[in-house]
């Protein structure tokens, strides 16, 4: 059974061990006390080293804790173990802080949280019921904050589990509960690391918030991540108000009106284009001469692009009398076929019989139809057809 270290004092970074057990391959070692915290309760393991070999993975095994490691330990009995604090500590800011948030939302909204999750970049908790919007959001983060100036402190302490009371959230174990609470706020059953005080949490930053079924999902970061993730906020805005010389908190106002002007832009866009094919279908139809049965019949072929450059166009020229529109896309392979109201021609019903011929599949009404072919031999084969 391995001694927990990190459950009477979170902050012992470096600890010395006797090794009890190990796998044959030596790379998985178990010692008699140990502060390496093993995933657990929504909280990663601890990265660090074990006499100078470094620590990959630490596991909850029940009553053992094991500790993989890069490569196999040589040593003898007594090591040393390091913790990399940097990384322990920004886990105790943040699991500190996810108690100090699940604590503040249930005070002020009755929200419970079901359920935490320590990511890489930040963190999350799930809150039942809702909804969370952005008042009730600014709201907790205010007083979390509030809370952390209040620097209150956090205290650990073994109760046995049929005598503690006031728990937030009922323990389904049994005998002894290690309790955290927040003086005069929160109780909880943890068996996490945590910081010595509120106030070490430094801040609380609540970001965005996503339904995930019957939960509302609060992101957050605490302390040092709070501060990383405000600074890269701030470079990206600054970035965007460079592009439109304006000052920061001008940049929204900014960025609606630009989308409007795109808009706006793009629809006037569109008018001319619809114009120009009109003129072009026109002229097309002008330019082509007739064949023997009065038909005028014209094939374009597109390399790239898109079909829908030409529909216009194909619309103009069968909208005089007697005339058949063909356009082709080589890549990917596709087909656009229009037909003038008079010409005998059934643009969907022709197009439809020779794509199911060439093996592709498409449609239309009587005056346009498009398709497309699985590759280039199906479309020479399909304009054969047609
Ligand atoms: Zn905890």
């Amino acid at each position: 059974m391995t001694e927990r270290l990190y459950y009477k004092n979170s902050y012992t970074s470096e600890f010395q061990a006797r090794i009890v057990d190990r796998s044959p391959d030596g790379q998985t070692v178990y010692l008699d006390q140990s502060a390496f915290y093993p995933t657990s309760g929504g909280q990663p393991f601890d990265l660090g080293s074990i006499a100078g070999v470094a620590v990959v993975e630490v596991v909850d095994e029940g009553d053992r804790i094991a500790h993989r490691l890069a490569t196999p330990l040589t040593a003898g009995k007594e090591v040393t173990g390091r913790i990399d604090w940097d990384r322990r500590f920004d886990h105790m800011q943040q699991h500190s802080g996810q108690h100090l948030i699940s604590a503040v939302f249930e005070e002020l909204f009755g929200l419970r949280t079901v359920s935490f999750h320590l990511g890489a970049e930040s963190a999350t908790i799930d809150l039942e019921g809702g909804p969370v919007d952005s008042g009730t959001l600014v709201r907790a983060e205010q007083r979390a904050n509030q809370l952390i100036y209040e620097n209150r402190p956090l205290d650990v302490r073994f109760e046995d589990a049929k005598e503690a009371q006031g728990l937030r959230k009922a323990s389904e174990r049994q005998g002894m509960l290690r309790i955290v609470s927040i003086e005069g706020l929160d109780r909880s059953a943890c068996g996490g690391t945590h910081v010595r005080a509120t106030g070490e949490i430094g801040v609380i930053l609540l970001r965005k918030v996503e339904k995930i079924r019957q939960s509302a999902r609060v992101e957050f970061v605490c302390g040092d991540r709070a501060v990383k993730r405000a600074r890269a906020d701030y470079e990206a805005l600054t970035k965007v108000s460079q592009v439109f010389s304006a000052a920061l908190d001008e940049v929204p106002g900014m960025v609606a009106a630009q989308v409007e002007a795109a808009k706006a832009g793009e629809k006037a866009r569109r008018k001319v284009e619809l114009e120009l094919a009109a003129y072009q279908g026109k002229d097309l139809y002008q330019a082509t001469a007739p064949g023997p049965d009065g038909m005028r019949r014209v094939t374009q072929r597109l390399e790239l692009g898109n079909l829908e450059d030409l529909r216009a166009v194909a619309q103009n020229f069968t909208a005089q009398p007697m005339g058949v529109f063909v356009a082709t896309l080589q890549d990917p392979p596709s087909v656009l076929l229009a037909a003038s109201a008079d010409s005998g021609v059934d643009a969907g019903k022709v197009l439809k019989a020779a794509l199911t011929a060439a093996g592709g599949r498409g449609g239309g009404n009587a005056r346009i139809a498009q398709g497309s072919v699985p590759d280039a031999g199906a479309l020479e084969e399909l304009m054969q057809a047609l």
